[in-house]
């Protein structure tokens, strides 16, 4: 026999996703259960950077969303102990054509509502000192991205919330069937107002024929984590390159980019084929989480390819000293992604349900800001 209870909100899932609309919709005064197959989540938004990461959405909805979710990540993040750091990125330049790339980007952009502004190469070594100085043709800094230690911050929220709001949570259990308004797992049932499915990678469980409808596919990326073996020098920024430059939608308009994409192409055509750009971020403890590739299919093997991590490292030595460095861990994230470019996917199956999904790589750069818009409109 089950036990019953009542909410005015259900949550599947407890990733970013699921907590961010928990958070909103707590807010609001509504009672909210969540449900986390896992004792505790371990799926993409704990495998991830950290990154928020404003400078790669395309002004307009991507953009103010993502501004809404970092505001809302600087409340939480001071108001649950949660460690974030306010430290900005930056886009290196080694060569005259993404040098061309970036004063696009500033001449495109300047003005949409980014903090963004084109440094020589003294002031980057002066604020970045691991960045590689050899070659080094200038670097495009911008004041909005943060990082969080993901691992520290999943953990944290639902705590805080349970603790601040009442949040009632559910780990290690599934939620195997929908019937609104009833929400049930394997012992209990839940009579609630609305149900809301940020279920990840997990397409089958629930509404599977609606993820079929929908387009979505599933990215495998690799990822490391480096501690440096003597002195731990501030990282500065979070820093990128190149790569970065074809990899986020705020670029795609810089008219140059399509040559240096060709260029890039003909030195090597497997960074395209493993959808490898590099990221570097840091964490409280001063270790780098360095990443990633983009592997897209709806089963991926389970192993890690060194292949690829060689090509990753190779990159991060273009632009970082990696002397002192040494690789402490490995693994890889999965997340889904969207075919048709769409920023997120929402459905409604029924009235009282919806799902949110598809947030791609950006789920910690925009999950407050939807959030704020999905409970909005409930
Ligand atoms: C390697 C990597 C790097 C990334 N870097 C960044 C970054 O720096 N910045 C950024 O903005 N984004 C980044 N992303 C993207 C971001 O991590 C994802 O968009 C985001 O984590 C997706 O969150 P989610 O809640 O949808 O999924 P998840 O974190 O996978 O959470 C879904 C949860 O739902 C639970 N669940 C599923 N079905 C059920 C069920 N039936 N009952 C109960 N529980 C269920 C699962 O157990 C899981 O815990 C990265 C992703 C990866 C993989």
């Amino acid at each position: 026999m089950k036990t019953k209870h009542n909410a005015d909100v259900a949550i599947v899932g407890a990733g970013i996703v699921g907590l961010a609309h928990a958070y909103m919709a707590l807010r609001k005064g509504y009672s909210v259960v969540v449900f986390e197959r896992d004792e505790f989540a371990v799926g993409a938004s704990v495998r991830n950077f950290g990154l928020i990461w404003p400078v790669g959405q395309l002004p307009g909805v991507g953009l103010d969303r993502a501004m809404r979710s970092r505001q809302h990540w600087l409340n939480i993040s001071q108001q649950a102990g949660i460690w974030l750091n306010q430290n900005g990125s930056l886009h290196l330049a080694y060569t005259d054509d993404e040098m061309a790339v970036l004063e696009e980007f500033m001449d495109l952009h300047g003005a949409s509502g980014f903090a963004v502004r084109l440094l020589a190469p003294e002031k980057i070594s002066a604020m970045a000192q691991a960045v590689n100085q050899v070659g080094l043709k200038g670097g495009m800094y911008s004041d909005t991205e943060c990082t969080v230690y993901s691992r520290q911050a999943i953990r944290r929220i639902p705590e805080w919330l349970s603790e601040k709001y009442g949040l009632i949570l559910r780990f290690g259990k599934q939620v195997k069937d929908v019937a609104f308004p009833q929400v049930c797992t394997d012992d209990e049932c839940w009579k609630v107002g609305h149900v809301i499915i940020c279920s990840g990678t997990d397409f089958q469980t629930l509404y599977p024929q609606l993820f079929d409808k929908q387009h979505i596919t599933k990215c495998k990326l690799q990822m490391m984590r480096a501690q440096f073996m003597s002195h731990i020098p501030a990282l500065g920024p979070s820093l990128c390159s190149e790569l970065t430059f074809r990899h986020y939608a705020s670029f795609s308009k810089c008219p140059s980019l399509p040559e240096l994409d060709a260029r890039f192409d003909l030195e090597n055509s497997d960074f395209k084929k493993y959808g490898i750009h590099v990221l570097v971020a840091q964490n409280a403890a001063g270790e780098l989480i360095i990443g990633d590739s983009h592997e897209y299919a709806l089963t991926h093997d389970p192993f890690e390819s060194e292949y690829i991590n060689a090509l990753i490292w190779g990159y991060l030595t273009r632009f970082l000293e990696t002397n002192n460095l040494r690789i402490t861990e490995r693994w890889h994230g999965i997340y889904p992604k969207l075919v048709t470019g769409a920023l997120e996917m929402i459905v409604k199956p029924e009235n009282g349900v919806t799902i949110v999904n598809g947030l791609g790589g950006a789920g910690m750069t925009l999950s407050f800001g939807l959030a704020e818009e999905v409970i909005d409109n409930l």
